[in-house]
């Protein structure tokens, strides 16, 4: 009955999580994510990440088409939550729906955004509309969920927040004006935040990728290179940043993702990640 008891154990889903767990160790086993923007792009590799991690994750996205099929693609660990962080009344139902479903809220990844209008490159130019459109996504899109992130987790005297950022917030001259001017801002969020937050056992930190040649980065690449192919595109985004054959990609961002949402980085925050291979800190920077 004994050997029966343990074969019954080796062949079973238990079995496989222990191992897994021994050979992978799992930096998120029972933590809830919500990632905004988690559809595509930097957010779904987060979401992976995180899911392989041992994360029940919300993706809460503007593309009700996507959306549910990468969550389906993720597995029973993904949920898709139709969310437009322009509306603060949807990001407070986004954040809801995971503490509902779940039980908690122990990581909220702001991470949405939008490039906004390439051209005309000229401030004297700027569309004003425009503007307000890139920063009521990019700035109070990630306030937003800041705030209702804060409204569980203060309760909860824990948290982990991230914010996405980017290098066009580092130095100018590297995007549209009105996405770098919104990019600059997310640093100084999470150092404003950080101060308060950390009395109620809540981190918050950013990320500032560097280009990767995800939809958002391509639609504005396809803008300066008209007729180019999508592989002549992706090839040129990679090529910008390439250094001794290594080149920025999703997973290095959500590594970055997971270890600031870990309890690794317990005693990190208030911190910018920039994770350029070096990029924004080249004395003779040509782009
Ligand atoms: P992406 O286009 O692949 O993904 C962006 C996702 O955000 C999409 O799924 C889109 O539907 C969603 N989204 C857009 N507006 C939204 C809204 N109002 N509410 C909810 N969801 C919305 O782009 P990405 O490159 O993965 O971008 C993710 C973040 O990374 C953005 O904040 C972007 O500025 C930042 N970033 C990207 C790069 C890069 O090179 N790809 C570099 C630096 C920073």
């Amino acid at each position: 009955r004994f050997i029966n008891r343990e074969f019954k154990w080796i062949c079973s889903v238990d079995r496989i999580r222990f191992f897994s767990t021994i050979r992978h160790h799992r930096r998120l086993e029972g933590k809830v994510a919500l990632i905004t923007g988690g559809a595509s792009g930097l957010g779904r590799a987060s979401a992976n990440e995180f899911i392989q991690h041992g994360a029940q994750v919300i993706i809460a996205d503007i593309d009700g088409q996507l959306g549910p099929d990468v969550a389906k693609d993720l597995g029973p660990q993904a949920h898709f939550v139709s969310c437009d962080v322009a509306d603060e009344a949807q990001v407070a139902e986004a954040v809801d729906t995971a503490v509902t479903r779940h039980g908690k809220l122990d990581i909220m990844y702001n991470n949405a955004g939008i490039t906004g209008p390439v051209f005309p490159p000229g401030i004297s130019d700027l569309d004003l509309n425009e503007f307000d459109r890139v920063m009521r996504i990019n700035v109070r899109g990630t306030i937003v969920g800041i705030k209702h992130a804060a409204r569980v987790m203060i309760p909860m005297g824990s948290g982990s927040i991230l914010c996405t950022a980017s290098m066009s917030g580092l130095l100018g001259g590297l995007g549209p004006h009105p996405y770098s001017i919104s990019k600059f801002t997310i640093p100084g969020i999470v150092k404003s935040v950080a101060g308060e937050l950390c009395h109620h056992g809540i981190r918050i930190n950013c990320i500032s990728p560097f280009a990767i040649p995800t939809p958002l980065v391509l639609a504005q690449f396809a803008v300066f290179f008209p007729g180019a192919s999508q592989e002549q595109l992706v090839e040129t985004v990679r090529s910008l940043g390439e250094f001794k054959g290594a080149h920025c990609e999703e997973i290095d961002v959500a590594r970055a993702a997971l270890f600031l949402a870990s309890d690794e980085a317990k005693y990190i925050s208030g911190h910018n990640l920039v994770v350029d291979g070096g990029f924004t800190s080249f004395k003779n920077l040509k782009f």
